[in-house]
């Protein structure tokens, strides 16, 4: 199978529509204060409005297979098209295709029972309500480590009693639709399950909203507390013991719309570059003229479309039916470092303009922090990379697929 990486026709058409809509209705209100919540993020009311008119162009929850009101897209094509919908700041949101909703659905679609799509997915896909991933703990709990999970599950008859305490969980401010994952056994590989519940069942709370360094998603990153949450057994998601299985399969394609993502975010922050030193005079001619300057863009540049080949080559093969493991580790390491590089090249190159408000810049500079952290940190992708080379020997370094 040769790799192909040229969007067809209805991807190009797909992605050529986001960068209109893009530059039509969400660039022009990026700076805008008035626009945006208190936590830097786009208004709610105004989110509803713009999501509105995404979804009567049919670019709506392209990820999605149709059967679930999506546009069915392979990993390759939603490469190309998240990318263009983040070189907005708000783009991901306002086509649903927004961590944590985004991996929630997709891990929905693939692994709940249809009448559990019913109750759980199609809401989200519809956009009445949000969502929320629920798996890292307060120390000593689960982080890097979810095998050290401290939240448990008993079950009591046809249903499971939860207990603990969980952290940083992205949207729970706002969420309605909860995944949590607790332990039920002290079994090394099977002791985790996973399960749904909603936001109007008694016996669990929002302790407090965390404050971080930057812009936040919507329903922020809270720490939540379960005590004596009843979750009825058909509210289990997959088997039980399945967590850590569930986890695996949400979290793989998770990483990588990340890398998506933030691909789009290191293409705006050179793009910005790219205008200013094109336009800005010093010491007798354009920036862009400099040789100093050439090489920063340059390096930085290399850097993006670099991470975007190993983003592009994860997605192909997880359209091939790969897990892509070691591949998403490179993607989600690679992308992380070259969206930071890409934004501190560009609010170098802008002068003191960079570091103002007056662009998207420093919003992207406090927002990129997180992808060296999120969904695994770079150290923790390194150490299973390392163990892929050192257990797969020549056999790494394999050609095709
Ligand atoms: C903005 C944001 C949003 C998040 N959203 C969610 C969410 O929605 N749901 C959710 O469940 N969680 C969420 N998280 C949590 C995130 O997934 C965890 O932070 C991450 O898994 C790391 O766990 P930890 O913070 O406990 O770090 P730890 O496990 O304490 O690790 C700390 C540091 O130690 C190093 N380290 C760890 N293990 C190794 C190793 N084996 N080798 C070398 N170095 C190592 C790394 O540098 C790591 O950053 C979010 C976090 C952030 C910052």
């Amino acid at each position: 199978m040769s790799i192909d990486f040229q969007p067809s026709e209805r991807v190009e058409s797909f992605r050529s529509r986001i960068e209109a809509f893009v530059a039509e209705h969400l660039m022009p209100i990026e700076n805008d204060t008035s626009v945006r919540d208190d936590h830097e993020n786009i208004r709610l009311d105004l989110l509803d409005e713009l999501r509105a008119k995404a979804r009567a162009q049919n670019l709506w929850c392209l990820q999605l297979p149709e059967q679930f009101g999506g546009q069915g897209l392979d990993k390759v094509g939603m490469t190309v098209c998240y990318e263009e919908m983040n070189r907005s700041i708000f783009g991901p949101a306002v086509f649903n295709s927004a961590a944590p909703d985004d991996g929630n659905m997709q891990v929905l679609a693939k692994v709940a029972r249809p009448d559990q799509q019913e109750r759980w997915l199609k809401p989200i896909v519809e956009g009445k309500v949000r969502s929320s991933i629920v798996m890292t703990e307060p120390m000593p709990g689960a982080g890097s480590d979810p095998s050290v999970m401290r939240t448990t599950a008993t079950r009591q008859g046809d249903k499971w009693v939860i207990h603990g305490r969980k952290w940083f969980i992205t949207g729970a401010g706002v969420a309605q639709h909860f995944i949590l994952l607790a332990r039920t056994s002290d079994d090394k590989r099977k002791g985790i399950t996973a399960f749904l519940f909603d936001r109007d069942q008694p016996g669990w709370e929002i302790v407090r909203r965390i404050p971080i360094m930057g812009p936040e998603e919507h329903g922020g990153h809270c720490e939540l507390l379960f005590d004596g949450l009843e979750i009825p057994d058909e509210n289990r998601l997959m088997g039980v013991g399945d967590g850590l299985k569930m986890a695996q399969i949400r979290l793989g394609p998770a990483r990588l719309t990340h890398c998506m993502r933030w691909l789009g975010l290191a293409r705006r922050s050179l793009e910005i570059a790219s205008a200013y030193v094109a336009e800005r005079e010093s010491f007798g001619s354009k920036l862009a003229a400099h040789e100093g300057v050439q090489w920063m863009m340059g390096e930085a540049a290399m850097q993006v479309q670099m991470a975007r080949l190993l983003t592009l080559h994860a997605a192909w093969k997880l359209d091939q039916g790969d897990r892509a493991k070691s591949e998403i580790s490179m993607a989600k390491t690679a992308v992380a470092d070259a969206l930071h590089k890409a934004v501190d090249t560009a609010i170098q190159l802008n002068g003191a303009r960079g570091y103002s408000k007056d662009t998207v810049l420093e919003w992207i500079y406090r927002y990129a922090r997180q992808a060296r952290l999120v969904d695994g940190a770079s150290e923790v992708h390194k150490m299973v990379l390392s163990s892929a080379v050192l257990a797969e020997g020549a056999a790494f370094w394999r050609w095709g697929a």
